[in-house]
């Protein structure tokens, strides 16, 4: 649905929703696009209200974003989705994967704090919107003759989406897990999540660890808050239906 949203707020027929869902909803929910129109301009960025609402539904259930609303994580689901089999990796080697994007996400900062555009090739919501306007609608505008005159360009967002999904296909999320710098902002504020994932009595079978799409579950059944996008998989999954979410015991 929020893909839909995502797309159709961008469609020149959409435009009549601009007082209900203004055209820039979903760059200015990006508490990174927010920092980074920030720092470049030395100014705070308008639309601030909407990234402090996600960063404060994020301190109370976590990355819902990265799982019920990011229309780049829906994409990379639906590539995931055309393999069945998925390439499991250990906890050591998730641990050190996923501490990558961190390090990305402190670079891409200091990048726009030095007014370096990075943000068509590193910001998810902005490569997305790029591909939407530039390749998707164009598409959609020939197959269903809506009146569109954007042509097909800019290839560098779109060979890296492409890129993205066809790793995608074979490794679920791994651009969520190693690479994305607002799903980095979004580990570190939830850390703090009230809404956390217990298993008590979890034999340590290990099918929710390897359908995790994340590999947010460690050995034991025990997980990493910071990775999980709260897609359920687990306690679906888990053919003894240990798994639950609950708020944290204060
Ligand atoms: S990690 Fe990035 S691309 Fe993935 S769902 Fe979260 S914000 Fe979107
Ligand atoms: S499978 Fe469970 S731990 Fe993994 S991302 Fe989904 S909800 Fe979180």
């Amino acid at each position: 649905m929020f893909l839909l949203l995502f797309v159709f707020i961008l469609m020149p027929m959409g435009e009549h929703l601009a007082g209900m869902f203004p055209a820039k909803l979903f760059l200015r929910s990006s508490p990174l696009m927010v920092i980074r129109i920030s720092m470049g301009t030395k100014a705070i960025a308008g639309g601030i209200g909407f990234a402090i609402v996600v960063l404060l539904l994020t301190m109370v259930f976590g990355r819902f974003f990265c799982g019920w609303i990011c229309p780049m994580g829906t994409m990379i689901d639906c590539a995931g989705s055309l393999k069945k089999k998925r390439k499991v990796f250990s906890d050591t080697a998730n641990r050190k994967i996923s501490s990558t994007k961190f390090y990305l996400l402190g670079i891409f900062l200091i990048l726009a704090f030095f007014k370096v555009q990075t943000a068509g090739v590193a910001d998810p919501l902005v490569i997305m919107a790029k591909v939407v306007l530039f390749y998707i609608i164009p598409v959609l505008s020939m197959l269903f003759g809506f009146a569109y005159d954007y042509i097909l360009q800019l290839r560098i967002p779109f060979l890296i989406f492409m890129l993205i999904l066809g790793i995608s296909v074979f490794i679920p999320r791994l651009w969520c897990r190693v690479l994305c710098p607002l799903g980095a902002l979004y580990a570190l504020v939830s850390k703090f999540a009230l809404l956390r994932r217990v298993a008590p009595g979890c034999s340590d079978c290990k099918v929710c660890s390897t359908a995790c799409r994340m590999g947010a579950i460690k050995d034991g059944g025990d997980y990493v808050k910071s990775e999980c996008v709260l897609c359920m998989d687990c306690v679906y999954d888990c053919p003894e239906n240990k798994v639950k979410f609950t708020w944290r015991e204060s």
